[in-house]
């Protein structure tokens, strides 16, 4: 609702006076569903109250982090010890230490970590290291999957097949980009004619295991089985970017999951990010010891950070973690996430409107689509005014949901039955208009 006293309104003008778009990641923005940003003034659990003081069941979590819910006592109470003990050193701290064995446990595929304090850091430090200890150029990365804006990861498809990638920002020369092959996802025999043709030269294949950044579509299992041995065969490491669905869809994280489907399946590198630093700035990369020698000081790869392994980020982290590997704690995230899509899904063939859906751990997706995608080109198959529909009749019934229909979706351990039988509800109401339009 846009009126003289709306304060998310009255905020957004002021915004978009000082900050470019009025937000300082623009999927906030709600340029892909119209309308009025909302400004959040606090959360609770499974809720955010926006600036004019409206409650909204949160199905993004900060886009990942926050599987507690907001304000889970047991973290706050962590986050307050150390911020008197100190906000930031440049030095380092057991904290940091104990937040990366906790982590090496968890994650067996990795023998060493580095903490630094965003995704998009991580997976441009990962490709570095990766180019630094192969001593190759080329990476791989799939259309559709997003690893951060580090200029060599803003690529597109090319026109051909296995042709390299163009820049999808402004400000990235070609050159920057001329080393990136962007492949389609789920696609065996073009990544096996890639390998075939540019095999020698690759240094990393870079994939999200489950992409939450077209929405929600699974590598299939023979898929990431493909990657895995062309990236033994050819001397590429294969890198799981889990920034999103590390500790978010198993405690062993997504390469838990395809380790039950493909015997000994492990990637070479992984990157963390999202839940790690429990809403804090936090992430994370790491890998074998042969690999990870090659960072500076030990070895020739230059990475560094202020701010990396920063106190309080790191007491936040822990404490999530700590929590998160409770017994039982995936068991029920996972319930209540799928009660939630089967809700979803019951509703809407209730009235007759194309959608399916599918969750993995705390993670989830929905299309209005009557068939799960395999790749981004069949992700954007999905209408844009139907989804923004469902989008702004969620929104004005107190749901919110992500403000763009490539995004992931996540549940906490905070929402309630009663909360996802609320939404179910909301949802209801909104096929029903649906399905008349
Ligand atoms: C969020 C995300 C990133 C980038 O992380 P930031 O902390 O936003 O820089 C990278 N990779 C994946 C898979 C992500 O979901």
């Amino acid at each position: 609702m846009t009126t003289a006293t709306d304060k998310n309104q009255q905020l957004f003008e002021r915004a978009l006076k000082v900050i470019p778009g009025g937000v300082n990641s623009p999927v906030r923005a709600f340029k892909a569903v119209g309308g009025t940003p909302r400004f959040v003034q606090r959360a609770q659990g499974a809720y955010f109250w926006d600036a004019n003081g409206q409650r909204y069941t949160d199905y993004i979590g900060s886009w990942g982090p926050m599987i507690l819910g907001h304000g889970h006592p047991a973290v706050v109470d962590a986050v307050q010890k150390a911020l008197l003990e100190g906000f930031s050193f440049g030095a380092p701290t057991e904290r940091e230490v104990e937040l990366a064995e906790e982590i090496l446990s968890l994650v067996p595929s990795m023998e060493m970590l580095r903490l630094v304090s965003s995704g998009t850091e991580a997976a441009m430090s990962t490709i570095r290291l990766a180019r630094g200890a192969t001593g190759r150029n080329k990476i791989i990365k799939f259309e559709g999957c997003y690893h951060g804006h580090a200029d060599a990861l803003l690529v597109k498809a090319g026109s051909g097949l296995a042709t390299f990638g163009s820049a999808t920002s402004a400000g990235v020369p070609p050159e920057v980009v001329q080393h990136t092959l962007v492949l389609e996802y789920n696609h065996i025999a073009q990544l096996e004619e890639a390998f075939a043709l540019h095999g020698k030269d690759i240094a990393c294949l870079m994939i999200e295991p489950i992409a939450g950044n077209m929405n929600f579509v699974r590598a299939s299992v023979p898929f990431m089985q493909r990657c895995r041995e062309l990236c033994t065969q050819y001397g590429a490491l294969l890198v799981l970017d889990e920034v999103m669905t590390g500790f978010r869809v198993a405690l062993g994280s997504a390469q838990s999951v395809y380790a039950k489907a493909i015997p000994g399946f492990a990637p070479d590198m992984t990157v963390l990010g999202k839940v790690i630093g429990g809403g804090m700035p936090l992430a994370a990369f790491g890998g074998s010891r042969a690999v990870m020698e090659h960072l500076a000081p030990m070895g020739a790869v230059y990475q560094a950070g202020t701010l990396s392994g920063n106190p309080v980020a790191t007491a936040c982290g822990l404490a999530t973690l700590r929590e998160i590997r409770k017994p039982g704690f995936y068991e029920a995230l996972a319930q209540s996430t799928q009660s939630l899509v089967s809700g979803l899904q019951a509703a809407a063939d209730a009235e007759g409107v194309a959608f399916c859906s599918d969750s993995e751990g705390g993670m989830f997706g929905f299309f209005l689509l009557d068939q799960l995608p395999q790749n981004y080109p069949q992700v954007m198959k999905t209408s844009s005014p139907r989804f923004n529909q469902l989008f702004h009749g969620l929104l004005d019934r107190g749901v919110y949901i992500a403000p763009a229909l490539y995004e992931a979706g996540f549940v906490s351990s905070a929402h309630t039955a009663e909360d996802i039988a609320a939404t179910i509800e909301a949802a209801r109401a909104v096929f029903k208009e649906l399905s008349k339009a």
